[in-house]
């Protein structure tokens, strides 16, 4: 993990922040999910967090599109030991979300900030009840909740981002918290 760190900050590779992955490890502790659910995967760096710090039976389905990133995420999997464990889904999430079969204890949401709120049915209906829904970057270095700080080109993808934020609040079928950690992260739990 230290490697991908040091790889992801010299090419740029938007990777989870310090605090959020010490966040989602103590969520993972206390959960235990036995089956998770990426949108976005990159070079893997995430899903092998949550496969390190889960039984050895946990099963993580991860989706990215970009194929420089697949293959970087595949030899990294392969080299952490993780190939039993982890499977990359390649191809565009929105296409891939409604194949996916099964359902999910945790689902974390990173991938394109802007097209959260069109993977926003498909997610839920793939969570179980009282599966816990992570979406990162829903702050948007603080474009999303400080109007002052919007820079003019990413106006669209900030107010995408205020949808998704404001569905996920009034949507009785989950509880929800927004955490100012990182780019924003916002837990739900499906009732
Ligand atoms: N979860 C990773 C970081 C993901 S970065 C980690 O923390 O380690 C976001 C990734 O989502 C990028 O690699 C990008 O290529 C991918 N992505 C963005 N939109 C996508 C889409 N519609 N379908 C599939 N992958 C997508
Ligand atoms: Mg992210």
């Amino acid at each position: 993990l230290k490697e991908l760190e040091e790889y992801a900050s010299e090419h740029n590779v938007p990777i989870v922040h310090k605090e959020v992955s010490d966040l989602l490890k103590v969520l993972l502790k206390l959960q235990k999910p036995k089956r998770i659910l990426e949108v976005g995967c990159a070079i893997g760096y995430s899903s092998i967090l949550f496969a390190s710090v889960l039984d050895e039976d946990v099963e993580i389905i991860t989706v990215e599109r970009n194929e420089k990133m697949i293959e970087k995420a595949k030899e990294n999997i392969k080299l952490a030991g993780f190939e039993n464990n982890i499977t990359i889904l390649e191809g565009d999430a929105e296409e891939l979300l409604k194949e996916v079969e099964g359902s999910f204890d945790m689902i974390f949401m990173d991938a394109a900030k802007g097209q959260y709120t069109e993977y926003y049915n498909p997610v839920k209906k793939l969570l179980k009840n009282g599966a816990v829904l992570m979406s990162d970057n829903v702050l948007f270095k603080g474009m999303v909740a400080n109007k002052e700080l919007v820079q003019r080109n990413k106006r669209g993808i900030v107010n995408d981002l205020m949808d998704f934020n404001k569905t996920l609040s009034e949507d009785k079928d989950f509880e929800t918290t927004f955490i100012p950690m990182g780019d924003g992260v916002a837990i739900s739990i499906k009732r």
